[in-house]
């Protein structure tokens, strides 16, 4: 993703409804006093989500100090937790954003405050804001995410001019886990069922079994970090994908806390 003159923003912002997509995901939707100041984030950027600890009812966020070039947290005993997550929609008119949750149990801070998560429930979100462009225009694309990438991918295929075409490869756990994404491209999905997220992966297999483009060609792969190795090596090495034609990131590791 190119980015350029990104300003920082940072909202204090409050649950305005929430809806299970599936049984795996939740989207949140959260609105604020500054939420305007959203209006110039690129939909499907990273964001940075700050929760509460439980008895805190503010969010304290943290600055940066200029002088010393880093960033300043604040107290531990009101200090939020934070993790990454997408920016995936905004609606100046209704004054929300929104946000979708991979599910994966009720013992993790992101996972567990989106289930319990109900109308005025407090969320911290700070991203940057400005001119960017999420992917480059070609004519082939390859899409792969587990659960966690889902957001990003449908960002990008909801905005995939017409005329292109390429494959989207997604793993969730079951059928009941299959979201509807809309877009413009000749696109061939391929669902792919694992309901032990981060363990016996389909992705990187599936992706090897694709006869892929060898010219005008964007790839964007977001999953776990053993997925996103393995297949960052095979289009690289076997592939020849060059820097510019392949962006992979690790979303997550198993077994570790963000
Ligand atoms: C750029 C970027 C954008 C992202 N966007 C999104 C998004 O829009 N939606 C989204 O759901 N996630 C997204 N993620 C992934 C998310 O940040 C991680 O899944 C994060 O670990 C969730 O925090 P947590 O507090 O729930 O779990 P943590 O406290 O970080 O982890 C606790 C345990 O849960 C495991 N774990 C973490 N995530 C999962 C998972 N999905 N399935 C199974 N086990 C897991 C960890 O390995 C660890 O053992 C994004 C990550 C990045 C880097």
């Amino acid at each position: 993703m190119s980015t350029k003159d990104f300003k920082p923003v940072q909202a204090t912002l409050r649950v305005t409804r929430k809806k299970y997509i599936t049984p795996h995901y939740i989207r949140v939707w959260l609105t604020g006093e500054n939420i305007d100041d959203f209006s110039d984030t690129v939909v499907g950027e990273h964001n940075k989500i700050l929760i509460p600890n439980k008895g805190v009812n503010e969010i304290h966020f943290p600055h940066f100090d200029t002088e010393k070039r880093r960033w300043i947290q604040p107290d531990e005993s009101v200090r939020p937790i934070i993790r990454t997550f997408t920016h995936r929609g905004i609606d100046l008119n209704t004054k929300e954003i929104w946000i979708d949750f991979a599910v994966h149990g009720n013992e993790s801070p992101a996972s567990s405050w989106a289930i319990r998560a109900t109308k005025g429930s407090l969320l911290g979100v700070m991203m940057k804001s400005g001119e960017g462009q999420l992917f480059p225009l070609v004519e082939n694309y390859l899409l792969v995410a587990d659960a966690t990438g889902i957001p990003v991918v449908s960002v990008i295929l909801e905005n995939l001019p017409k005329g292109s075409k390429g494959t989207c490869i997604i793993e969730v756990h079951s059928a009941e886990d299959v979201q509807e994404i809309s877009t413009r491209a000749a696109v061939d999905f391929h669902w792919i069922f694992n309901s032990t997220p981060g363990q016996n992966s389909g992705l990187a297999a599936a992706v090897k079994k694709l006869v892929l483009p060898e010219q005008d060609r964007y790839a964007y792969i977001a999953a776990e970090q053993r997925t996103v190795k393995e297949l960052r090596e095979y289009l690289r090495k076997e592939k020849s994908y060059t820097t510019d034609e392949l962006e992979a990131y690790a979303y997550w590791k198993m077994g570790s806390s963000e």
